[in-house]
């Protein structure tokens, strides 16, 4: 019998970009991982080894502690096949030919442990050729898990079953890679490109058959197949260029070749003259010289696709795009300029050929939506994006307009594909009948539940919802989650009625990445410092409220909770985390310090850990002079932005909100709030030997002047400054202490210009 208990030690061969991920993913889940390629000529490891350093390199980083290095043992398959008898289950990512695959896995069979688990990560070679000839024993115990790459950030993991795969292998591995590894799984039948793939590589294909046959300007085309549809701003021409345009062509190539005639993915993803033109110029894409997009010193150019000539790169978003943005989607497809046609013509495409693969290729629409949310990173999947737009007006268009409409959309036309129905969340079914949505126990994702709630309380920041045990849930919903006054009235009438406790948490891509700016840079131009000063004191007392009411209050975060994001976890009494976020407070980067809380709270972390205030201090000066992060929870710790004696941290971040609610039951009856710490300033003399460093660095080149301002004021907060002695100081000096700060550094003209140079997107100034 195999279970998740049961996968202890996991074999990856072929130590690649997938196999490389997949070995750090499981190594960051605490299990042993052997990782083999092929044998080198004279070192033997060779292959394996430079994938070591790869993996030690990579950014964003593929391991979650550069520590879990030491669970990958390395070798290679001519040395080591026999210690593959130690793995519970073996992840083949070796190259996509089918001859080589088959002859490893004739090689592995001797080897194999009894019961353990095989499985594939190819795209596009379907079981039945892999298992072709294979004995019984290994048909039953083999299926295709398919990841995406980078395999620690992308969340959708595809099982495919083959018809010989046992129930029992896919329920263990479906279990295995949502809780352990975090992955959001999507079980698929073994059709060509599964299911992300399938629509994800035809939805670019869409855009940009679409541009060319429209006469559209690549960056025109990725404005609007982008943000304003939910679809990462790389669009298509500038994923193509991410991915490599090399690599592009084989996949459609590949798919062209493995999907069935009459499919509509050959009319859009036809051999291309602009893209072979390209790849042929050595235009391959960001590994190149560029691809559709290219940059030369400052200036930034893209591709005429007219005339494969370059152009100037317009710095302009088209206005449809900007409208989008704001109005939705509904905005983008109404106009009758080509822009409009375009926006259109895409979901028109999407949404034809993604109700077309309903029933054959999958039975639930969910299943297409996931893998595009979970594979594709789309804030809506396609028959969530339907739902907004409505069927009726799809189906009229369509029909009008001569598109062949599928008969799964024809017969939704007046309904909803998604429907509420006493509390719970359901979906439309190829028979026309609804089901309630499919995800595993404890999972649960926000986006979902907050479809069966209405909000107590909603502004344009934030919401604040009763789930249906009493908790309290607040949600930011402001453009990247800044926070402004309207999250924080949120936050504070959250704790004026905890109920059994809070959880502050959202589905979006990141829980916050800090205040909003632009508001604070309106303050700066107006020279509205008593403005700033009553945001700041509006904030210091939202947190507090958290802090201190009679209820627990959990952060839940996922992806960035930085600057004033990171603020509001720190006043939560208990932080469960998913393992990719990354925390830390930043605001030395726009000359700021942290106002709300952030420096009291850190330098009351370091403390608590090592009893001294001076140590305390410069630990806190350090790393917020250097505006440091931690890129997961465990680094986190590391700057003690996260408590592993008390916070969690889970693999899958659909499981934050259960794991939260169980916390809040384990707390119940027990809770009662921190006691109002006091806190020592660790003096003079500790901030004249701060200054001392400062000036050391300046005059070293390590520093710029305006670091050395920023980070004295950081100084000035946990010393008291110039010729103060070591003094006891309340909570409410310390909230004092760093608005005061804050708004001196604010009336500097170098703190002016980097807020301008971030909210521009020129990214971070030195000055
Ligand atoms: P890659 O070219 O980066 O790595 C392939 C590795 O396989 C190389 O290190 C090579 O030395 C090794 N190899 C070749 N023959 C071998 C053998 N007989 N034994 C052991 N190792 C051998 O390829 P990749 O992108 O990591 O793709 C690996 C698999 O994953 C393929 O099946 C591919 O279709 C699939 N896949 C790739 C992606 C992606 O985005 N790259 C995504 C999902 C799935």
């Amino acid at each position: 019998m195999s279970s998740v208990s049961s996968i202890k030690k996991v074999c990856v061969i072929g130590a690649g970009t997938m196999g490389a991920g997949i070995a750090a993913q499981v190594a960051n889940a605490g299990l042993k991982v052997l990782l083999l390629d092929i044998a080198g000529d004279s070192e033997r490891n060779s292959v394996v080894e430079s994938a070591i350093e790869r993996i030690k390199k990579s950014d964003p980083p593929l391991l979650m502690l550069p520590e879990n290095i030491e669970r990958i043992e390395i070798g290679n398959i001519e040395d080591d096949l026999a210690k593959v008898a130690g793995c519970d289950w073996v992840v083949e990512a070796i190259v996509e030919r089918l001859d080589i695959k088959r002859t490893l896995y004739r090689n592995l069979l001797p080897h194999l442990k009894e019961g353990a688990l095989v499985s594939s990560n190819t795209s596009t070679i379907p079981i039945s050729l892999l298992m072709e000839d294979m004995p019984e024993q290994l048909r039953s115990q083999f299926c295709i898990t398919h990841f995406f790459n980078p395999v620690r950030y992308m969340r959708l993991l595809e099982l495919v079953k083959g018809e010989d795969t046992s129930a029992e292998v896919i329920a263990t591995l479906s279990e295995f890679c949502e809780r352990i590894l975090g992955k959001g799984v999507v079980e698929c039948d073994d059709t060509p490109g599964f299911l992300g793939n399938r629509v994800g590589v035809f939805a670019m294909q869409a855009a940009i058959y679409e541009a060319i046959r429209l006469g559209l300007r690549v960056e025109e085309a990725d404005a609007l197949f982008g943000r304003p549809m939910g679809i990462p701003k790389t669009g298509a021409f500038a994923l193509y260029d991410l991915i490599g345009l090399d690599l592009m062509a084989d996949v459609v190539r590949s798919l062209r070749s493995i999907l069935p005639e009459g499919d509509a993915f050959h009319k859009i993803g036809a051999e291309s003259d602009i893209i072979n033109g390209q790849i042929s110029k050595g235009f391959t894409g960001n590994k190149g010289k560029g691809g559709f997009y290219k940059e030369e010193g400052d200036e930034r150019f893209s591709l005429n696709l007219e005339t494969s000539e370059w152009q100037a790169r317009s710095k302009d978003l088209p206005e449809l795009a900007k409208v989008g943005e704001v109005e939705g989607l509904s905005a983008l497809i109404k106009g009758d300029d080509k822009l409009s046609e375009f926006a259109w013509n895409v979901l028109a495409h999407i949404f034809t050929y993604s109700a077309s693969l309903v029933p054959d290729v999958t039975k639930s629409p969910q299943d297409i939506d996931d893998a595009m949310k979970l594979g594709y990173n789309w804030v809506h999947g396609p028959f969530e994006m339907m739902d907004i737009l409505g069927t009726d007006m799809l189906v009229e268009r369509m029909e009008r307009e001569g598109w062949s409409v599928p008969e799964f959309l024809l017969a939704a036309k007046g309904h909803a594909f998604y429907a509420v129905e006493n509390g719970q969340l359901n979906v439309r079914h190829h028979d026309g009948s609804y089901q309630p949505v499919k995800l595993p126990d404890g999972v649960s994702r926000f986006s979902m539940m907050r479809r069966t709630l209405e909000p107590v309380f909603e502004n344009k920041g934030a919401s604040l919802f009763h789930l249906t045990g009493g908790e309290r849930l607040v949600e930011f919903h402001t453009k990247a989650n800044a926070l402004d006054a309207d999250c924080m009235a949120v936050i504070a009438m959250a704790a004026s009625d905890p109920g059994p406790g809070i959880i502050v948490h959202n589905d979006a891509q990141h829980f916050s990445a800090g205040v909003n700016l632009e508001h604070f840079l309106a303050l700066i131009k107006a020279q509205d410092w008593s403005g700033i000063d009553g945001f700041l004191i509006d904030f210091q007392e939202a947190v507090s409220a958290l802090l201190y009411c009679d209820a627990p209050a959990i952060g839940a975060p996922s992806g960035l909770a930085l600057g004033g994001g990171y603020e509001v976890l720190a006043h939560c009494d208990l932080v469960i985390a998913h393992a990719n976020s990354v925390m830390g407070l930043v605001e030395p980067t726009v000359g700021l310090v942290p106002g709300g809380g952030g420096v009291k709270e850190t330098y009351l972390r370091w403390y608590q850990r090592t009893g001294d205030w001076e140590k305390a201090a410069w630990n806190c000066f350090n790393q917020l002079g250097f505006s440091r992060t931690g890129t997961s929870p465990d680094m986190a710790a590391k700057l003690a932005y996260f408590e592993p004696e008390r916070d969690r941290q889970v693999m899958n971040r659909d499981r934050l909100i259960g794991e939260s609610r169980n916390a809040i039951k384990e707390m119940s009856g027990t809770y009662s709030p921190r006691s109002v710490p006091e806190f020592a300033l660790a003096g003079g003399d500790v901030f004249d030997a701060m200054v001392a460093f400062l000036e050391k660095g300046l005059a070293k080149g390590n520093f710029l002047p305006h670091d050395v301002i920023v980070a004295t004021a950081i100084a000035r907060i946990v010393t008291g400054g110039e010729g103060s002695g070591k003094t006891d100081v309340s909570e409410k000096d310390m909230f004092r202490f760093e608005r005061e700060n804050f708004i001196s550094l604010a009336k500097t003209p170098e703190t002016e210009i980097r807020i301008e140079s971030m909210l521009s997107g020129r990214g971070i100034v030195r000055n």
